[in-house]
C-alpha cells in the first residue's frame, strides 16, 4: 500500500470507486482519486474491473459519468498507469 505525500491511499481510493465513477464526489476529491489511478495500476485494475462488471450489468449508461470522467477514463486506457 502506498501513500501520496497529497493524496489518498489504496483504501482511501477503493472504497471511493464506485462514487467516482457515478460522478457523486466533489470536484477536488473526483481529481484526487483520479490522480491516484493514474499512479497506481493496482488500483487501476480494480476500477477497470468495476467498470466491466458494470458494463456487463448493462447498467453503464452514457448519462451515468460525465464527459470529463469518460475521457480521463478514455485517456488513461490510451496510455496506462504511469508506473
Ligand atoms: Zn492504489
Amino acid at each position: 500500500m502506498e501513500r501520496a505525500a497529497d493524496g489518498l491511499g489504496c483504501d482511501d481510493v477503493l472504497g471511493l470507486l464506485t462514487d467516482y465513477l457515478e460522478a457523486a464526489l466533489p470536484a477536488g476529491r473526483r481529481r484526487l482519486v483520479a490522480d491516484h489511478l493514474g499512479a497506481c495500476p493496482a488500483c487501476w485494475e480494480r476500477l477497470a474491473q468495476l467498470i466491466a462488471t458494470i458494463a456487463a450489468l448493462g447498467c453503464l449508461r452514457d448519462d451515468v459519468m460525465p464527459a470529463p470522467v469518460l475521457a480521463a477514463l478514455r485517456a488513461s486506457f490510451r496510455t496506462g498507469p504511469s508506473s
